[in-house]
């Protein structure tokens, strides 16, 4: 009975006490989890919807935007060019919106664009670096004024650590203007009648609302420069739309912009850009660019415009893996189950794969690289492909990569001649490169990783044409993840890229019959000391192994040094017997400048060339390297050294490779 009685006390204690456990659990998962939403707020600067004013508030939102332009920062105002690389004053003279040229073929107006009847919004993602508050003003302006709201998801401003701290936090600050209003003097507000007449797919939801839109703005300072590369991927790691438009912060959209890269998107693009039309850095004039143009790059890894081919090209002339390709992309969109926009562009997919359309100068076309570094891509994609190399420094190359990748990977770019986008073309960068770098060296370190990660063998022509890139240092790590990437995602070979999609990339066979390292089974040619000209056999894996040039034209072999291999005779030759002697031994191979290279490379005077490279002139006869006036092969006999002897068919010791073979062996 006592007993009982002293578990019935304790009873009465536990039952507080548990109480009191339960309270303290409950209180620190909500202080935790309390702790993880403000560092996540800290991090992410949470959404924000901007009210609009009303129409009644216009000059209001007038004199706000004064005062916004006013507030830059004054070393910004002094000396602008310096700053900005393009004319500030004339920028803030022509304020947040202003009419813009219809540079679209008149084709692009006369049918309606066929729009995602479900769910289709678009994150707009904007990083920005010391940009003029009116050129960035302008493009977030033109994006609402010429966007139909019911794909604007939300627009994402990545402030990459500007000068201008307070430039972000007044945007916010500032009231958007009442949607639909043209805000240029010179040209009549706009009313529902005449955004009609400009967008003549939109149907009843899509005409200037009459009710108050909203539109959510996502931002997040970087407190140290990270770069337009990291910058977008964080932009892009806070997006919740169905398709990521990636925008630089001097454009401006123009009218009808949107529709025509949705309808691609929509019907199974992976990846579409708009027509990239120029405003002058000095006059800010936007003037229409070509519509025949796609992007393209060089060995340099240079981007560049290149005239697209001439009319569409039939699939059929690609070849089977473009088919194969093709195949892929729609598994792709029908592995998108269950997501209503997707289900849709399946229809479209194939209903437009029937279409036969012949108005080139409206059709989309495929390029191998996306128009600047401006263009739109459904999230799951840019997620598929890990969004842009993270390991590429602070801006440049990254659209290259992330267009090769893309299509390596299953997917294509198409540039859409209908939809047209103003972008600021400067001639040089404004910026500083961070970390000590220049903009050479930066773009040189993020050139090589590219090569390194996607070009295989033909790394080497990038290697060719940038010299100074084999002495950047990288580590396994810089590639490590592109090389997983493309495991994961079965990805084809640079050589697929070459044939099927970007074969004007000219190999330079012109002037090389081979070139790279020179290996012998696991061995490689290489220059022990440069100061001796000491040639041995080496491991490939070397880091600075050297690398060989066999030229067309004058058939020298010549090393990335300069100097060209050459066989010398111990005792001296004798003419006549050169060609018949057995005595191989009494030939070595040396290194020696090249002996009129330049007559020879530009394939000038072969006559007298031949005269004067006798002991330099090497011809490729299946694996072997045949010495021509000797007619002796090169050989690895034994160990590290190298040797010219008797030519023996199929000798292991005398089959050399180099890493590029441009003929057929
Ligand atoms: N940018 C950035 N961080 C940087 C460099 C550039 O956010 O470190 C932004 C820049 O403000 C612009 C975009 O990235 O919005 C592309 O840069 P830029 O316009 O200079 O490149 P270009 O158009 O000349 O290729
Ligand atoms: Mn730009």
């Amino acid at each position: 009975m006592k007993l009982q009685k002293r578990c019935w006390h304790w009873r009465v204690l536990l039952l507080p006490l548990a109480l009191l456990l339960f309270t303290c659990i409950f209180s620190y998962v909500q202080f935790v989890e309390h702790e993880y939403a403000d560092l996540q707020a800290e991090r992410y600067e949470q959404a924000q919807v901007l009210p609009v004013a009303a129409e009644s508030a216009l000059s209001d939102y007038v004199i706000a935007v004064r005062e916004f332009l006013a507030a830059a920062p004054t070393e910004t105002l002094t000396a602008p060019w310096e700053f900005y690389h393009y004319n500030a004053a004339r920028s803030v003279a022509i304020g947040a919106l202003r009419a813009l040229p219809d540079t679209r073929d008149a084709s692009c107006t006369a049918r309606p664009f066929h729009l995602p009847t479900q769910r289709a919004g678009v994150s707009i993602i904007i990083a920005f670096h010391n940009e003029a508050r009116s050129a960035l003003l302008r493009t977030v302006m033109t994006l609402y004024h010429r966007t139909p709201q019911r794909y604007l998801h939300e627009l994402i401003l990545i402030d990459d650590c500007s000068a201008d701290v307070d430039l972000l936090p007044a945007m916010l600050n500032l009231q958007l203007p009442p949607f639909m209003r043209n805000f240029s003097s010179s040209s009549p507000p706009m009313t529902t009648a005449n955004y009609a007449s400009l967008h003549p797919s939109a149907n009843s939801s899509d005409s200037a609302p009459t009710s108050q839109p909203q539109v959510t703005i996502k931002s997040a300072r970087n407190t140290q420069r990270l770069g337009v590369i990291v910058s977008r991927n964080r932009g892009a790691r806070l997006a919740t739309g169905d398709y990521l438009l990636f925008l630089d912060s001097h454009c401006e959209v123009n009218v009808g912009w949107l529709e025509p890269l949705l309808e691609r998107l929509a019907i199974g693009a992976a990846a579409v850009s708009p027509v990239l039309d120029s405003i002058n850095a000095e006059s800010l004039e936007y003037t229409a660019s070509s519509k025949y143009l796609m992007g393209g790059f060089d060995w340099n890894l240079h981007f560049h415009w290149i005239p697209r081919p001439q009319s569409t090209q039939s699939q059929s002339q690609r070849g089977d893996k473009y088919k194969q390709q093709q195949q892929q992309q729609q598994a792709f969109a029908e592995s998108l189950n269950g997501h209503a926009a997707f289900s849709w562009a399946r229809r479209r997919f194939n209903e437009a794969r029937s279409q036969h359309n012949t108005n080139t100068a409206a059709t989309a076309f495929k390029s191998p690289t996306f128009a600047g570094g401006i263009f739109m891509i459904s999230r799951e994609w840019f997620n598929k492909l890990n969004g842009f190399n993270p390991l590429l420094q602070t801006w440049g190359g990254e659209s290259i990569e992330f267009s090769i990748k893309l299509w390596l990977c299953g997917g294509q770019i198409e540039i859409v001649p209908c939809s047209r986008v103003g972008h600021i073309f400067r001639k040089q960068h404004p910026f500083h490169f961070p970390n000590g770098s220049d903009s050479q060296t930066t773009y040189l370190r993020n050139s090589k990783i590219i090569a390194e990660s996607w070009f295989d063998a033909y790394k080497y022509f990038f290697y060719a044409s940038k010299p100074a890139a084999k002495h950047i240092p990288l580590s396994s790590n810089d590639t490590e993840q592109s090389h997983q990437l493309r495991l994961a995602l079965n990805c084809q070979p640079f050589s697929w890229y070459l044939q099927n999609v970007f074969p004007q990339l000219k190999l330079p066979n012109d002037e090389f019959i081979a070139f790279g390292a020179l290996s012998s089974g696991e061995l490689c040619l290489h220059i022990a000391n440069y100061a001796t000209s000491q040639l041995r056999m080496t491991s490939c894996f070397q880091n600075d192994v050297t690398h060989w040039y066999l030229h067309r034209h004058n058939s020298q072999l010549q090393a990335s040094s300069g100097t060209c291999l050459h066989v010398v005779a111990d005792v001296p030759m004798r003419a006549t017997k050169l060609r018949n002697s057995t005595r191989s031994t009494h030939f070595r191979v040396v290194l020696r400048p090249c002996v009129d290279q330049e007559v020879g490379e530009r394939g000038h005077n072969q006559r007298a060339n031949q005269k004067q490279t006798p002991n330099q002139r090497w011809l490729r006869r299946g694996g072997l390297l045949v010495h021509q006036q000797t007619q002796l092969c090169l050989d690895n006999p034994l160990s590290d050294v190298v040797v010219v002897s008797h030519c023996r068919n199929a000798a292991p010791s005398q089959l050399f490779r180099f890493a590029m073979e441009l003929q057929r062996l």
